[in-house]
């Protein structure tokens, strides 16, 4: 994505995927949304074969319009990802999808979000495990991710700002991390902090483009497989790219 974000470039299931902006002018803006909601999960995530049924459920519940800025809410389930401000986007929601369908979260589990950006899939994995912490990197969109969460009523999830590729010892391990940027190499530490039987879904390539990287850790081996072609914004950091937000 341009200025930055995942565009998803999974390509487009047929029939999926058509554009339209949602009217909030209408008597009773909250059922559009919940409209809009039903319709992106049928035909951006189920068409697409997103088979967990505990994630289309928990993308049916979160109100992706509460994540995104107030001038852009008629536009919150569009096929594709949007500005959330500080040059960082909200990710597709069917490039979420796909990442939460890797990831296989069941209800008992902690997770670490790597890149909470707006908190939009932080609010998922809250749905989806027992705890949740997301590290992010820009101060002014932690806040506003904390902020939305909390209006929400998440108290399972906890937003923390720092340097993400290196993990967050103090609450290790997880029995899930995702990561929401493109990194250049699955960093060091975030391996060691997954629990013994955990997964990390990580994007790793170029600035440019990325391919999901699945690793699951069996004891002192880490088992790594490459999926889904996808485009995020970048991993900066010490375990990232350098030099550049
Ligand atoms: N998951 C987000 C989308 C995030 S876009 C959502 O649901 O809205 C990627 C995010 O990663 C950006 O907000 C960016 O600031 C953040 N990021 C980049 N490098 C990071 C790092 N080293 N640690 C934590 N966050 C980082």
């Amino acid at each position: 994505m341009t200025a930055g974000g995942d565009s998803g470039v999974n390509g487009r299931a047929r029939g999926a995927g058509r554009e339209e902006a949602i009217g909030v002018d209408g008597h009773d803006g909250r059922d559009a949304f919940a409209q809009a909601r039903r319709y992106m999960v049928d035909h951006q995530i189920r068409a697409r074969g997103v088979r967990d049924e505990r994630v289309l459920r928990a993308m049916e519940r979160v109100p992706r319009e509460h994540f995104v800025p107030i001038d852009a809410r008629a536009e919150a389930y569009l096929d594709r990802p949007l500005p959330i401000g500080s040059g960082q986007t909200i990710s597709q929601p069917y490039m979420v999808a796909t990442m939460l369908d890797v990831l296989g979260c069941e209800p008992e589990m902690t997770a670490l979000e790597i890149g909470a950006g707006s908190g939009y899939q932080a609010a998922l994995l809250a749905e989806l495990c027992r705890e949740v912490w997301a590290v992010e990197i820009v101060e002014a969109l932690a806040a506003r991710a904390e902020a939305a969460l909390e209006d929400l009523g998440y108290a399972n999830v906890h937003i923390v700002v720092g340097d993400g590729t290196q993990g967050l010892p103090e609450h290790a391990p997880y029995d899930r991390i995702i990561v929401a940027a493109g990194a250049p190499a699955v960093p060091e530490p975030l391996q060691e902090q997954l629990a013994d039987g955990g997964r990390l879904v990580i994007p790793v390539g170029s600035r440019m483009s990325q391919c999901l990287v699945v690793v699951d850790r069996d004891g002192d081996e880490f088992v790594q497989r490459e999926g889904t072609p996808c485009v995020f914004v970048p991993l900066v950091g010490r375990h990232g790219w350098r030099n550049h937000l």
